[in-house]
C-alpha cells in the first residue's frame, strides 16, 4: 500500500497531513510513503527531515501512485480528478459543498473518507480531528483579542495604581470555547461563558468560568445541539446582550453541524459594547454568529473590533499538523492490517466517515442533496 502526502495548494494553508514523529508509526503499518516535495515546509518541517519516506517532486506523480492519499483541506476538483480509479482520499472533505468535487470522487470510484463525519463516541477520539483543531482554535482566539485589546486581561496591583482584570464573554463552550475558556482564565481574565446544552454548565465552572443562565437548553443528537425556536433564540438573545454589551472580549464559537452558524449578536448589541472592545467570531466561515462579521476581516465597527478569522488552525501549524497528523494515522491504523488494505463496513467509524465508495455517495444528506 502506497500512502502519499500532497502539498496543501489552498491558499493560507500551511498545515501538512504528515509530519515526521508519525513515521515510524506508519512504517510499523507496513506501508510505503511517498510526499510532494516540500509538503511540510510551512509547517516548519523539511523534506529531509522525513526519513525513509519517498520525495516526488510533482503532484502528478504522487497521485498517480497513491493508494491512500492523506489531505488536510478538501482536493480541489482538479486534484478529485488525479486520483486514481478506486483510490481512498482522507482529509477534510467539506461534505456540505463541493458537489463538484464529490462527483469526481464518485465517476472515479474514490473511497473519500470525511474527518468532518468521524462519529463523536468514545472509541474514535483519536481520530476527531474536529476537536483536535478546534482546541487549537479555541486557544488562538484568545490570544487574537488579547492583542487587538487597548486592555490588559489580568488584574495588576502596581505603584502605579491597580489595574481591573478584563472580563471575556464566550458563546458556545464545545472544544473550541472550552479551550478559549481555560486559555482567557491562564491570561487573568474574570470569564463568562454560554451554550446552549446545559451539559455544559459544569464544563464551564471546572474551567473557573461563570455560566450565564438564560433559561433556554436546547440538547441536540450525538453531543451537538439543536436549532433553537423563535422564542427561544429572543429569550437567549436578551440576557447574553446585557452580559455582552459589558464584556472587555468576546469569543463566539457557535455551530450547528451542516447549518450556517446561528446568529447570536446583533448590530444593536455590538452598538451598546464599550469602544475598545473586541468580537473574535470563531464561526466567521460558516456565516458567523455576529451580524457585523466579515469573514477574514477586522470590522471597526463604533470602536468596536468585529475581527472573524479564517483557517485559525493554519496559523498554529506545527502542533496543528502534529496532532492532526495522528488524527490520521490512527485512522489508517483501523483501515490497514499487514501492508494490507482492509476497509470494515461493520465498523461505525469507517461507515460514517464515508463519503464515497465504489461509485456511490454514503453519506446520507450529501446524497439526498446531489440526487
Ligand atoms: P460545534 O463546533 O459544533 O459547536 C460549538 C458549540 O456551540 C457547541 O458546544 C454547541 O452546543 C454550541 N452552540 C450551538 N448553538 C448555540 C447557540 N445558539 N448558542 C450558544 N451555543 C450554541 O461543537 P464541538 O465543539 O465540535 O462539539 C460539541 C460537543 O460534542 C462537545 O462539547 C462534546 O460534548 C461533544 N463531543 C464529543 C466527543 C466524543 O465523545 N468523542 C468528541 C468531541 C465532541
Amino acid at each position: 500500500i502506497r500512502v502519499a502526502v500532497p502539498r496543501e495548494t489552498q491558499t493560507g494553508e500551511r498545515r501538512v497531513a504528515l509530519v515526521p514523529s508519525v513515521i515510524k508509526q506508519l512504517d510499523k503499518l507496513g506501508v510505503e510513503i511517498l510526499m510532494e516535495s516540500g509538503a511540510g515546509k510551512e509547517s516548519g518541517f523539511n523534506d529531509d527531515a522525513y526519513e525513509g519516506v519517498r520525495i516526488v517532486e510533482s503532484a502528478d506523480e504522487l497521485y498517480k501512485d497513491a493508494d491512500v492519499t492523506l489531505k488536510v483541506q478538501p482536493p480541489t476538483v482538479e486534484e478529485a480528478g488525479k486520483l486514481k480509479q478506486g483510490s481512498i482520499v482522507m482529509g477534510f472533505m467539506a461534505p456540505h459543498e463541493g458537489d463538484t468535487r464529490i462527483k469526481t470522487f464518485t465517476k472515479n470510484k474514490v473511497t473519500s473518507f470525511s474527518m468532518e463525519l468521524v462519529p463523536r463516541i468514545t472509541r474514535a477520539q483519536s481520530i476527531d480531528a474536529l476537536s483536535s483543531q478546534a482546541s487549537i482554535v479555541g486557544y488562538k482566539s484568545v490570544l487574537l483579542a488579547a492583542n487587538m485589546m487597548p486592555k490588559l486581561f489580568p488584574m495588576l496591583t502596581t505603584a502605579a495604581g491597580t489595574i481591573r482584570p478584563s472580563t471575556v464573554v464566550v458563546i458556545g463552550a464545545g472544544v473550541a470555547g472550552l479551550q478559549a475558556i481555560a486559555t482567557a482564565k491562564r491570561l487573568g481574565a474574570v470569564v463568562e461563558a454560554y451554550d446552549v446544552r446545559s451539559a455544559t454548565k459544569e464544563q464551564v465552572e471546572s474551567l473557573g468560568g461563570k455560566f450565564i443562565k438564560t433559561g433556554v437548553s436546547a440538547e441536540g443528537e450525538g453531543g451537538y445541539a439543536r436549532e433553537l425556536t423563535d422564542e427561544e433564540k429572543q429569550q437567549q438573545a436578551d440576557v447574553l446582550a446585557d452580559h455582552i454589551a459589558k464584556a472587555d472580549a468576546v469569543i463566539t464559537t457557535a455551530a450547528i453541524p451542516g447549518k450556517p452558524a446561528p446568529k447570536l449578536i446583533d448590530t444593536a448589541t455590538v452598538e451598546r459594547m464599550k469602544r475598545g472592545a473586541v468580537i473574535i467570531d470563531l464561526a466567521a466561515e460558516t456565516g458567523g454568529n455576529c451580524e457585523v462579521t466579515k469573514a477574514g476581516k477586522e470590522v471597526d465597527h463604533n470602536g468596536v473590533i468585529v475581527y472573524g478569522p479564517k483557517n485559525t488552525a493554519s496559523a498554529l501549524c506545527q502542533h496543528a499538523s502534529e496532532m492532526y497528523s495522528r488524527n490520521l494515522y490512527n485512522f489508517l491504523a483501523l483501515i490497514i492490517k499487514d501492508g494490507e488494505l482492509a476497509l470494515d463496513w461493520d465498523d461505525q467509524v469507517q461507515t460514517d466517515s464515508c463519503l464515497t465508495h465504489d461509485g456511490e455517495i454514503k453519506h446520507g444528506p450529501t446524497r439526498e442533496r446531489l440526487e
